[in-house]
Parts: C-alpha cells; sequence; structure tokens
C-alpha cells in the first residue's frame, strides 16, 4: 500500500507521489536562534525527523533541509539587550541547538541553511518578483504586492476581505494594500545590513524560507513542515513569493504538527510559560521525551506535564529491561535459516505473530504516520517475544525466531528511537568490571589457600551463568554453561 499522508492544502489525506522519483525533497522550518529551544519546538525537530526516516524506510532517497532563521527582529533586540552583536547571539545558539537535538536523538538534516549565507540568492528572488510585478519598492523597503498573487491564502484558507480589515489598524502609507508583506527591509541605525538594488537592508523572515528551500530541493519539491502556528503567514507567504517568482506549484504536501500545551495553552516564550529542552533533558531521557511526543499523532495537541512526562519515562524503563533481556535471549544465535515445517506449533505461532506485526506498524505508519499506534503494536511484539523467551526456548529454531524479533525491534527503533540503549550498555561494563573484581578476589583466596571462600565465589557466578576458567595466565571468565 502506498503511503497517506494529510496535506493542511487540500486538507484531506492524500497518497505520496514523488514529484522525482530519485530524491524525495523534504524541508522543514528550522528554529529562530535567540536563545535555547523550548520542549514544544522540539516537537516538529523530532516528529517529522521521524516522518522523514520512515520515508527512507520505506526506500525513498530523501533529501531533509532546515533552515537556521540567524537574522531577524528577535536576535538584534536580544543582541541589544546584552550589548553583543547579532552574530554573537547566533553563533551561541546555533550551537546550542545542535547540542540539543543530538542529546533528543535528533538526526542532523542533510543540510542546515543559514539564512546570512544566502543574501545573494534571497536578493534575485527579490528581483524576479519586482520583474513579474508580484513586489514594488518604496522607501527602500520591498514589499509582495499581495492583489497580484491570484493564488493567495490557499493554504490558510482565510479570506483576503478579513485579512485586509484585520490589519487596517496598522495603516502603512508605504503599502498599497494592507495586506503587502516585507520581502526587504531598509536598514536601520544598528542593524545588521547588506547592500541591495533597494539600497542596505535585510531579507524578511518568509523571503528566507522560499529562498533556501528552492535553492537545495529546486523549484517544486515534496514536502514542507513546520508547527501549525507557521501555516499563516509564513507558510502562506512562502507560496505566494516562491509561485510568484517561477509560476510553478511550490510544494506539493504541507504537513504541519500539533502544538504542545501547558495547562491549556499553547507552550510559548513569547508569554513565558515554557521549559527549554535543555532543561527537560537534564531531568528525563530522550528516549522518554521521543516516548512522550510519538504516543500521540504528530497532528494532535499533546498536553505537557511532569504526570505524563513520567509515565513515559515508566514505559520507556519497561521497553529498556524488555529489549535487554531479548538481546540476551537471542545470545550470540548460529546462523540457520528457518524451515517453517521443522517448527513446533508454538514457534509457528510466533512466527506468523512477528509477520502480523509488521503489516500492522507499516499500515499504521503509511497512515498518516500515525506513531502512536504503530508504537502500540511494537509493543505486542515485545510482549509476545518475552513470553516466548519465559517458555523456554528449547530449539535452535526459537532461539532464531527471538533474533529476527530482536531484527525487527531494531528496525522499527531505527525510525522511533524510543529503546534507551546507553543503559544497557553502561549496565553491561558494570557487569564486567563487578564480575572481574570478584575474579580477582578468587584469585586472592586461592593463593591464600582459603579454598572455601574461593570456591564460594565460584558457586556464586556459576549461579548467575558465569564459567571460571583457571588458565596459566590467572582466572578468565565467560558466559555459559
Ligand atoms: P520558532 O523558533 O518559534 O520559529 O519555532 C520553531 C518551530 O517550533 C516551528 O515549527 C513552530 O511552529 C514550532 N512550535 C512553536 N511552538 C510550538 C508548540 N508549543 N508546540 C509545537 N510546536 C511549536
Ligand atoms: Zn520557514
Amino acid at each position: 500500500m502506498a503511503i497517506q499522508v494529510y496535506n493542511t492544502l487540500t486538507r484531506k489525506k492524500e497518497e505520496y507521489k514523488p514529484i522525482n522519483p530519485h530524491m524525495t525533497g523534504f524541508y522543514v522550518c528550522g528554529p529562530t536562534v535567540y536563545d535555547y529551544f523550548h520542549i514544544g519546538n522540539a516537537r516538529p525537530f523530532i516528529v517529522f525527523d521521524v516522518v522523514r526516516r520512515y520515508l527512507i524506510y520505506r526506500g525513498y532517497n530523501v533529501r531533509y533541509v532546515m533552515n537556521l532563521t540567524d537574522v531577524d527582529d528577535k536576535i538584534i533586540n536580544r543582541a541589544n539587550e546584552r550589548g553583543v552583536s547579532s552574530a554573537e547571539i547566533s553563533q551561541k545558539y546555533i550551537a546550542a541547538f545542535f547540542e540539543d537535538i543530538q542529546k533528543l536523538g535528533v538526526r542532523p538534516a542533510d543540510a542546515y541553511t543559514k539564512a546570512t549565507d544566502h543574501i545573494t540568492d534571497m536578493i534575485t528572488l527579490i528581483e524576479r518578483l519586482v520583474e513579474n510585478d508580484m513586489a514594488y519598492e518604496s522607501g527602500g523597503d520591498v514589499f509582495f504586492n499581495v492583489r497580484n498573487f491570484e493564488d493567495y491564502a490557499k493554504l490558510s484558507g482565510k479570506k483576503l476581505d478579513e485579512l485586509q480589515v484585520g490589519s487596517r489598524i496598522a495603516v502603512d502609507e508605504r503599502k498599497k494594500s494592507p495586506i503587502d508583506f516585507v520581502l526587504w527591509k531598509a536598514a536601520k541605525p544598528g542593524e545588521p545590513f547588506w547592500e541591495s538594488p533597494w539600497g542596505n537592508g535585510r531579507p524578511g523572515w518568509h523571503l528566507e524560507c522560499s529562498a533556501m528551500s528552492m535553492k537545495y530541493l529546486g523549484e517544486s519539491f515534496d514536502f514542507h513542515a513546520g508547527g501549525l502556528d507557521l501555516i499563516f503567514p509564513h507558510h502562506e507567504n512562502e507560496i505566494a513569493q516562491s509561485e510568484g517568482a517561477t509560476g510553478k506549484p511550490f510544494v506539493r504536501y504541507w504537513l504541519h504538527n500539533g502544538f504542545l500545551d501547558i495547562k491549556g495553552d499553547k507552550m510559548s516564550k513569547s508569554t513565558g510559560n515554557f521549559f527549554t529542552a535543555r532543561d527537560i533533558l537534564e531531568k528525563y531521557p530522550a528516549t522518554a521525551i521521543r516516548l512522550f511526543f510519538l504516543q500521540k499523532h504528530y497532528r494532535s495537541p499533546i498536553d505537557f506535564s511532569d504526570e505524563v512526562l513520567q509515565s513515559a519515562v515508566t514505559s520507556n524503563e519497561r521497553l529498556r529491561l524488555s529489549y535487554q533481556k531479548i538481546v540476551e535471549a537471542a545470545g550470540d544465535v548460529e546462523a540457520i535459516s528457518i524451515s517453517e515445517s521443522d517448527l513446533t506449533e508454538e514457534e509457528k505461532r510466533f512466527y506468523s505473530m512477528l509477520d502480523g506485526v509488521h503489516s500492522e506498524i507499516l499500515t499504521a505508519m503509511d497512515d498518516d504516520f500515525n506513531s502512536p499506534l504503530a508504537l502500540g503494536k511494537m509493543f505486542d511484539l515485545f510482549r509476545e517475544t518475552n513470553r516466548f523467551i519465559d517458555n523456554g526456548l528449547q530449539t535452535a529454531q526459537s532461539r532464531q525466531l527471538v533474533d529476527l524479533a530482536r531484527q525487527r525491534i531494531d528496525e522499527y527503533d531505527s525510525v522511533f528511537g524510543v529503546i534507551d540503549r546507553s543503559k544497557a550498555q553502561v549496565g553491561q561494563d558494570k557487569i564486567n568490571e563487578v564480575v572481574s573484581t570478584m575474579v580477582e578476589l578468587r584469585n586472592a583466596f586461592r593463593k591464600e589457600r582459603n579454598f572455601a571462600v574461593a570456591d564460594k565465589i565460584r558457586d556464586a557466578l556459576a549461579d548467575a551463568g558465569l564459567v571460571i576458567e583457571d588458565t596459566p595466565q590467572g582466572a578468565k571468565w565467560r558466559w555459559g554453561a
């Protein structure tokens, strides 16, 4: 079955048909780097990375691009407050952004595009718009001429007349129409600026994304994503700028994530009700935070609270232990091919459960990336595998089947990233340390001819499934009977 995607532009689910069979272009609006990002901002970074990973898993060659808005009013204001340059502010928070998304287990984009590295591309785009009579200069600013772009507001479904009424309060003499928006802002004292055909100035935020996405993904590409709040005006204006310049459809599928709310209100920097992702990462493992997000559909709202996160931590811990048990039970299986006719009834049932779960997970994810449903199926797989292990793995085929379950889990988790593997590693290292110390103690007791204690240590280790072998180099240990 083909992947179905909910497209904000058409307001329905549509089959995903790549524009270019060799490259799936995917652009996600990234952060404005004037502060640490909050845990609400983390949602698009996590969920669209999962969508991208799933597309890759399904065989698409995805090119994933994210912008870094490093010229903006908010950055300039922050720089003035702190008495430093805008560049200092943006560099600091770009570095922090990379640290935080890495900790959150977000895979790096194929390209991160900084607005200040692409000013020439932005100026070229504005020139095209001016040529097409879609833009005009006025007192050093350049505005988009909304009335000349027929399709304006097709993404948000807003009515031009209502927009006009809404914006009447802020009458701006320089504009032909109150709904025209700025593409290029004339420089003001103390602000960063670049030279342009319209004098010194800087680009508008919406324009940055049009210029950079088309530069890296072409004039028409498949996916463009961001939070719901970006539908209007940001994405609406991106469409106007891009299509106004090229005359071609800009983006085929528009994806928008729902908000992370806190006590019923959108988590937001401007209202002060937010927690930074770094603070949350201090308190909770990244895999639990990912589980918290992915257990909700990306378009639904999520309420943030310590209780909900705490329950994600509990599930995450159960998942970790369960995964560890599966890995240990599979052990170092000998690679034999599974022959269905040799399987016991119980093994046959387990084998067909694996295939059943596999197709259920694909069906869920194919249906507009329904991660909560897919994760539920993955939990079923854990439960069934643990039950199968508890019944005793008598045959090589049984162990092979558990290893197949482990491989499938690893495959699914390459999309979700919700299994905490760091602790499993630490756990193993700690065990090695403790066992080595016990072996050393046993050696010391033997040297003192205290065989009673030495044997007690050996027996305790044997009980745990560890064998001590006395070699000319001293005692060594290994797992086994
Ligand atoms: P910003 O840095 O404000 O441009 O936001 C970066 C991304 O986070 C954008 O895609 C926003 O739509 C998204 N975003 C902002 N606040 C929230 C929230 N409370 N919940 C989910 N996404 C959000
Ligand atoms: Zn954008």
